[in-house]
């Protein structure tokens, strides 16, 4: 096993050492979470749903904790991630409702009786990013426990912690052993592993494109099924009728949020050409305002980025540009980056490629047409928001614009209870959500004969 060093991303001070899995240790990881599937989809329903209750109320125990861990980990505000300590014990909670109704459908058939039932495939294998190391792991984790399923889940390397401490958790509050367990470990050997594992039976990927596409290749040898959560290019269009103050002040949290970190985050804002400068007068003061800080402070919006390299990746997007205004940013030894509102033509890199990071491209379009063949103008197609007061408008652009998440007069994309996930290079499949429970499962259909000679 070799050791590597987690890193304090507003200080860039080292927190602590872990081991890397290699792959005997996945393995082994994988046989007992073989053996432990069968003891935890054998259970009752009723009897998975209290396990899972227990877990989410020690979660909630816990809140505070795994906020601060994550503050230290991941440089998140410490309001955001209380929230997201939070949002993982919700999840828990709502998917604990599931394990009760996973009902299959009884068919009219001649001669019989037709009933389908949802099986767990097994063993579930889940890789996660170091953006929202908490919140993503456990829309997989909650609803693939709930259809009975055992989990090995992948911490990002860099944002390991807060998972770890969620498997502790979850022994804590009574889970059977092997049943959910973190492997901390690089993605080319413990993610590749989940990839090629025979008994892993459907894999879970949050992160790049590129590296999902290769995650998909690999699931595809072994006819492993995979849900694909990958990056965006998200458009915020706001149409002259727009209430045009309440836009601008909502655009700094709609991209800066997380640091721009957010598969989410709305990093092209289109602005109607008859509004456009006005927009930008409104936007600067917005900009402004959005505190770049300490992540442990109550008062910050926005935190470091997550590493030295991701900064440089990141500051490499300015090189050259049209920077309109920035706002602030601490110095010092942390990954600090000032958010950045950049005016942009359609073919450059700043309004193509996912930056991950607090840079916004402006592009002005004429009319709804424009403002929708602009929008599409991507290969992603992950979330969105539309800014008018026209009703109409705002029922044909939500219709028209290819993304698998929008909002309209709001940037909202994660609600636990409704489905999340991308169109086009974003994505394949869907999380959370009132299905979410039923793609951990694989539909069997019986036939009971009834008419026998
Ligand atoms: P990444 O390089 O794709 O890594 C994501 C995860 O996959 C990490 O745990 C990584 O492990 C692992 N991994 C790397 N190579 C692998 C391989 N060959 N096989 C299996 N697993 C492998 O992405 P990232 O740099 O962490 O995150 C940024 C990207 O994620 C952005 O593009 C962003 O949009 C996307 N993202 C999308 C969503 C969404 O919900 N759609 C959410 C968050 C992030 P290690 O890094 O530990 O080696
Ligand atoms: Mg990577």
């Amino acid at each position: 096993m070799s050791e590597f060093t987690v890193i304090d991303p507003a200080t860039a001070r080292p927190i602590t050492t872990l081991q890397r899995a290699e792959v005997a240790d996945v393995d082994a990881a994988v046989a007992r979470a073989v053996a432990a599937q069968r003891g935890w989809a054998a259970l009752a329903p009723g009897a998975r749903a209290d396990a899972l209750r227990a877990f989410a109320r020690v979660v909630e125990e816990h809140v505070e904790e795994l906020a601060q861990l994550e503050v230290r980990n991941s440089g998140h505000p410490v309001g955001s991630a209380r929230w997201e300590a939070g949002h993982v014990a919700q999840v828990l909670n709502y998917y604990s409702g599931a394990p009760e109704r996973l009902m299959g459908a009884q068919i009219p058939v001649p001669g019989g009786l037709d009933v389908t039932f949802h099986e767990p495939y097994g063993v579930v294998g889940i890789i996660v990013p170091w953006n929202f190391p908490m919140t993503i792991a456990s829309w997989g984790f909650a609803p693939a426990l709930a259809a009975g399923n055992a989990v090995v889940l992948k911490p990002a390397e860099l944002t390991p912690l807060t998972a770890v401490r969620l498997g502790e958790l979850a022994l804590e509050a009574g889970l059977p052993e092997g049943l959910f367990q973190v492997v901390v470990g690089s993605g080319t050997v413990v993610g590749q592993r989940f990839v090629s594992h025979p008994d892993v039976r459907k894999v879970v990927f949050t992160g790049s494109t590129e590296v999902g596409v290769s995650v998909a290749a690999g699931c595809a040898q072994l006819l492993k099924p995979v849900t694909l959560e990958l990056g965006g290019k998200s458009a915020n269009v706001v149409f002259e009728d727009a209430d045009l103050v309440a836009a601008a002040a909502a655009v700094p949290g709609s991209v800066f949020d997380n640091a721009g970190q957010d598969c989410c985050a709305r990093s092209r804002l289109l602005v109607q050409r008859s509004v456009y400068d006005r927009f930008l007068e409104l936007l600067e003061p917005a900009v402004r305002d959005w505190r770049v800080g300490d992540p442990a402070s109550e008062a910050t919006d926005m935190g470091p980025l997550i590493s030295a390299g991701h900064r440089d990746s990141v500051a490499a997007y300015l090189d050259g540009v049209d920077v309109a205004f920035r706002g602030s940013a601490p110095t010092g030894d942390g990954f600090w980056f000032a958010p950045a509102v950049v005016l942009a033509e359609p073919g450059d890199r700043v309004a193509r490629e996912e930056i991950f990071g607090p840079v916004v491209a402006v592009l002005p379009f004429d009319d709804e047409a424009d403002a929708i063949r602009l929008a599409n103008d991507t290969v992603y197609g992950l979330a969105g928001s539309i800014w008018t007061e026209n009703l109409g408008r705002a029922v044909r652009v939500s219709r028209a614009v290819k993304s698998g998440v929008l909002s309209v007069n709001s940037h909202s994309s994660v609600r636990y209870w409704t489905p999340f996930g991308g169109m086009k290079a974003s994505g394949l499949g869907r999380e959370l959500g009132p299905d979410a429970a039923e793609h951990f499962t694989e539909t069997k259909n019986v036939f009971f004969a009834t008419d026998r000679a």
